[in-house]
């Protein structure tokens, strides 16, 4: 279906990239009744969504000028650039809300390249699978010019619920990465435990009781010290990081001895290490994060 210029509403969308994601988010908004053009690399991906109401566009300049908005969902940035910079004559007036994943740096590189083509720019940090698309209880970080959200935030509220940060492009991508380094040193550690718990012949199954209930207790765990560290005080009066050096040389020896790959715990067991030659040994396990801090700067 051919477009009039200047043909376009609140409920015109265009998504650019159909991954699984993409195609989940296509399909959401055509459920609500959104008019929705579609544009991916490899067209085949579209063929669903084009049964179901959508319109393929031809070319990303005919993409973007189907609608005001356009949702990006691209595995990175780097995609973003080789799907828009051939197209940057059709992005002044353009809203983009790039919902694929990257770092807050490269967030606000793009935020800057999107405003110098003449579009305005939101990032997302989509907590979300694509099954949870459009489905309650999932969320969204946004960030970016306030306005722009407001203006769009009832048709990104289709997706997933929003959860605005701040005007800086960066901090819906910082929100997210915070969550998946949380995610991914979670699920390394589970499963980690699990390949000591199978070394001595114990099942996944037999450890979930256990494994859960560690992790269940860490909201009151990170409740009891967010405070102190926001105040960067570690006392010591709970835990002492002499003994969590030794609790960690306790894990690395059970992962030697049982033959398992030691990697993770030898590197848990050096950076508690390093914060007891940095003169936290008296101070809570809590003051590592004066060490992790102090890496990077
Ligand atoms: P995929 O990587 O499966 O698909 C992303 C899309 O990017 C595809 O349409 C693909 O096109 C396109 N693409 C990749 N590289 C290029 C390129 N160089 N030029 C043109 N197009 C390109 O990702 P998902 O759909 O799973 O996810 C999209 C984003 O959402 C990612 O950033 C992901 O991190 C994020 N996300 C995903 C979640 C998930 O559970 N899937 C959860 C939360 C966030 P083609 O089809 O032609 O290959």
């Amino acid at each position: 279906m051919t477009r009039v210029k200047g043909d376009m509403s609140k409920r015109d969308v265009s998504v650019i990239g159909l991954g699984p994601m993409g195609r989940a988010m296509a399909g959401a908004f055509l459920d609500k009744g959104y008019r929705v053009t579609v544009w991916n690399r490899t067209p085949g991906r579209a063929d669903e969504l084009v049964a179901a109401g959508a319109d393929l566009a031809a070319t990303v300049p005919d993409a973007l000028a189907a609608s005001e908005l356009a949702v990006l969902s691209l595995t990175d940035h780097r995609a973003m650039y080789d799907v828009l910079e051939p197209a940057g004559h059709a992005l002044p007036g353009r809203v983009l809300v790039n919902l694929g994943s990257d770092t807050p740096d490269s967030a606000r590189a793009a935020a800057r390249w999107a405003a110098g083509h003449g579009a305005r720019y939101l990032t997302g940090g989509v907590q979300a699978s694509p099954p949870g698309i459009g489905q309650p209880g999932s969320t969204t970080f946004y960030s970016g010019p306030r306005d722009v959200f407001d203006a769009h935030r009832e048709t990104l509220e289709v997706l997933t619920g929003t959860d605005y940060r701040g005007e800086d492009p960066g901090l819906a991508a910082l929100y997210y990465q915070i969550g998946m380094d949380l995610f991914w040193t979670t699920v390394l550690g589970w499963l980690h435990a699990l390949a000591l718990a199978d070394a001595h012949g114990v099942r996944a199954e037999d450890v979930l009781p256990s494994a859960s209930s560690v992790l269940a207790g860490m909201p009151d765990f990170m409740a009891f010290y967010t405070g102190r560290i926001d105040a960067g005080e570690y006392p010591g009066d709970i835990d002492r990081l002499t003994m969590g050096v030794a609790s960690a040389e306790h894990v690395l020896r059970t992962a030697r001895d049982a033959g398992v790959d030691d990697a993770l715990p030898a590197a848990v067991v050096d950076i508690f290490r390093r914060g007891v030659a940095a003169g936290h040994g008296d101070e809570s396990a809590t003051s590592l994060v004066e060490v992790l801090k102090r890496t990077t700067a």
